[in-house]
């Protein structure tokens, strides 16, 4: 799992790719790869399977959005079928919406190998930017709001993005506002034509007469930003969030990039976590074991008590279902809660306790301790 590779790199495809080229993409590698054309051929099978898995996601809206937010924990079935998510997350997270659809339509017509270089005064999506976010176990458990600092390019709140102190702002003469010039050169007797950026203007296609002072004519500056970020409950470490549009600044109407928040988890004393289960260990003592009895078990809703039964041997787990981690995008299903009792031998006893202890011991039989009984039978089979 942690070696496996990034479904848009298995087809060779932009983040930003349209539905259209991740078909295309997936056709042509399908067809190199395809068992029928290697046959015998185990790397071309592994990398036909692979290519199959990484379709599977990204030609499917939901899963391919989901699996663009939380990386592959988003799309594996430990993590559940996709039922009543996107159920709103609210305050901007997961937000599918605005940003996302431009940012497809521009990123297949100007990220994407298609075909040339964007002049610079087309329409571009904002760079992402990413932060990283340590979270408490239970902040994980059952998400959060939290700050968190990134640093990114955005208009210049002085003149509004226009680089101009004034206003003012014209269209270049040189390049018509087209950002490009046509050259004609004459190499070696051929008449070579060629479009280069304009140098009036640098490719803007706008001439700004009196440059505003602090983003210096650019019209955009860079920013540390503190960022409101909706954490969903059930995220794991490693995973990531996406804000949508609160990356850099789009240019020339282009969208906003994203934000990338990946969350890291601090060690909790008592809790550990694999997937959605909780997992803790139980101290008991040798005569709530040889008894049973009720106890306290911590977990993440607090404590619960829990009968264990009587002869519980030190290691057994126990777990209380739908206590655990709820799942991304659908928290009222949840993981479990397993913990592992304990069995701890009496210390620092006095004289009298051990005196009682010894009474207890005459009194004990092999049918108090089978296993004890069952070990030593063995023993004697073995060396007789
Ligand atoms: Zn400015
Ligand atoms: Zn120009």
């Amino acid at each position: 799992m942690a070696d496996k590779r990034d479904y848009y790199e298995v087809l060779g495809v932009e983040k930003g790719a349209s539905a259209e080229e991740i078909k295309k993409a997936y056709r042509k590698s399908a067809m190199k790869y395809h068992p029928d054309r290697n046959p015998g051929n185990k790397e071309a099978e592994e990398k036909f399977k692979e290519l199959g898995e990484a379709y599977e996601v990204l030609s499917d809206d939901d899963k391919r959005a989901r699996y663009d937010q939380f990386g592959f924990a988003g799309v594996d079935p430990n993590y559940g079928g996709g039922a009543g998510y996107g159920g709103g997350f609210g305050g901007g997270f997961g937000g599918f919406g605005d940003f996302g659809d431009l940012g497809d339509i521009f990123g297949s017509f100007f990220g994407g190998g298609g075909r040339g270089r964007s002049t610079q005064n087309a329409p571009r999506r904002g760079e992402n930017v990413g932060a990283r976010l340590d979270l408490t176990f239970e902040e994980a458990a059952f998400g959060c709001e939290k700050e968190v600092s990134a640093q990114r390019i955005e208009n210049c709140s002085e003149c509004n993005g226009s680089g101009s102190a004034d206003g003012a702002v014209e269209t270049c003469p040189q390049c018509r506002g087209s950002g490009q010039i046509r050259t004609v050169q004459n190499i070696m007797g051929m008449q070579m034509q060629s479009q280069t950026t304009c140098p009036s203007c640098s490719g803007r296609g706008k001439i700004v007469k009196n440059p505003c002072t602090t983003c210096r004519g650019k019209g955009k500056v860079r920013r540390t930003q503190r960022i409101k970020v909706k954490i969903p409950a059930g995220v794991d470490e490693g995973q990531s969030v996406r804000m949508r549009g609160e990356g850099c600044v789009g240019s020339n109407g282009g969208p906003n990039g994203d934000l990338l928040v990946e969350i890291g988890i601090r060690r909790h004393p008592i809790f550990q976590r694999r997937n959605m289960d909780v997992f803790c260990e139980v101290p008991i003592t040798f005569t709530q074991a040889a008894l049973g009895a009720q106890i306290e078990v911590p977990t993440l809703d607090g404590k619960q008590a829990f009968d264990i039964p009587e002869g519980t041997q030190t290691g057994r787990q126990f777990s209380i279902g739908g206590k655990g981690i709820p799942q991304v995008g659908n928290p009222k299903r949840r993981g479990n809660h397993y913990f592992t009792v304990v069995v701890e031998t009496p210390t620092r006893l006095t004289r009298e306790q051990k005196e009682l202890l010894r009474q207890l011991d005459d009194t004990l039989d092999g049918k108090s301790s089978p296993k004890r009984k069952k070990f030593f039978d063995t023993l004697k089979d073995f060396f007789d």
